[in-house]
């Protein structure tokens, strides 16, 4: 039987490498250290688990459609107006909302060469043309993304700060990129770990939608809320782009138990800062531990670290990859991302920090 004999996909699909998640496990192993997700360490707040379990007393209900509660939360911290705001089965669904209502056969969507990997997936799954621009320094390059503009560019994807270099664009240069689209180019920022950046010249995206008609914000309660088993998302973005993904997404596509927990997480304002305060700590500590070690490390303002490993044999990333799983520590190849000698290691807890670095000395060492 032919492959023209039996349904096919659109075109596009077939030329996607399916997303693999981090890994959660290392055989033989009798515990592990899941650090290749970019997950919390801390989980999340105990009243957003509170609010969750509330929910499950009414299982038959549908959760409300607009999810208003979730919105008027996030509306209140963030001093936004709820009208522009728009809540997503976690922050992924709505970079494909975004790409099914703005990209289709014959558009382009430009990202640079370290992006997070869902911004191919979804340009290529609705027919469009991933641009795929260089960066500088592992961080992405406003001019060679402005330079990469056609018209047939209908999209730019900038995760700030990027997954999974950690580094980030300050706000000028954010600025300088939006003034530089044309106005049918749609800027998604993606500033899912916008909660950890301690920078005086970062703006997460607030400012710039505020003031622009082709600029979007999205936001993701998976990381430093440490809800990522809910699926919550939200965007902040121009009337007439929210008007446009209310169309398409699913009437439901928010969880009941998703709004309430998210809604209770995103009031409790304490433990935000204590997580903040948690990361800014070990972040730092890893990053000087592993330079002492002798290991390059990407500057970073997440909740992660990109460690680079020396080209000489058996001190590579796979074998260090390979090491660390054997004394119970699950961090992430980063080879689709353009780093095939590079691991991605999630700020974890304490004993799971200390252990790291004491294993990576003793194979550096060994
Ligand atoms: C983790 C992550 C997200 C969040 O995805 P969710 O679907 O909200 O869990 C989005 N963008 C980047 C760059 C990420 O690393």
């Amino acid at each position: 039987m032919s492959s023209s004999d039996r349904p096919q996909p659109k075109p596009g699909v077939m030329e996607i490498s399916a997303y693999v998640p981090g890994r959660e496990t290392a055989e033989g192993v009798a515990k592990v250290h899941k650090l290749s997700s970019n997950e919390t360490p801390l989980g999340p707040s105990p009243k957003a688990i509170e609010a969750m379990q509330a929910v499950t007393n009414h299982l038959e209900l549908y959760p409300d459609g607009a999810a208003n509660a979730l919105r008027d939360a996030i509306a209140e911290i963030h001093g936004l107006n709820p009208a522009n705001i728009l809540c997503s089965n976690g922050s992924d669904e709505l970079l494909g909302l975004l790409a099914h209502v703005y990209l289709g056969a014959g558009d382009e969507a430009i990202f640079t060469e370290h992006g997070f990997l869902v911004y191919r997936i979804q340009t290529l799954a609705n027919g469009a043309t991933p641009i795929v621009v260089k960066e500088k320094d592992a961080r992405a390059d406003v001019d060679a993304i402005l330079a990469a503009v056609t018209e047939r560019t209908k999209i730019v994807f900038l995760a700030n700060p990027n997954n999974p270099t950690g580094t980030y664009l300050p706000v000028d240069e954010v600025r300088r990129l939006q003034t530089g689209l044309p106005p049918h180019v749609l800027l998604v920022i993606d500033a899912a770990y916008a909660e950890y950046v301690r920078r005086n010249d970062y703006e997460a995206g607030v400012e710039l939608v505020s003031s622009c008609q082709n600029v979007v914000m999205t936001r993701t309660f998976s990381k430093i809320y440490g809800l990522a088993a809910l699926r919550i998302g939200w965007m902040y973005g121009p009337a007439h782009v929210v008007d446009a993904i209310n169309r398409v997404r699913g009437p439901f596509n928010v969880n009941a138990m998703a709004i309430a927990a998210g809604a209770a997480a995103i009031r409790d304002r304490e433990y935000l800062a204590k997580a903040v305060a948690f990361n800014d700590e070990w972040l730092n500590w890893l990053t000087k531990e592993f330079e002492q070690i002798g290991l390059e490390v990407t500057p970073s303002v997440g909740n992660f670290l990109l460690i680079h490993f020396p080209e000489t044999d058996g001190k590579g990333a796979a074998a260090a990859d390979a090491f660390l799983a054997s004394r119970g520590f699950v961090l992430r190849r980063v080879t689709a991302y353009g780093f095939p000698n590079a691991l991605r290691m999630s700020v974890g807890t304490e004993e799971a920090n200390r252990g790291v670095v004491a294993a990576l000395r003793e194979f550096m060492n060994g």
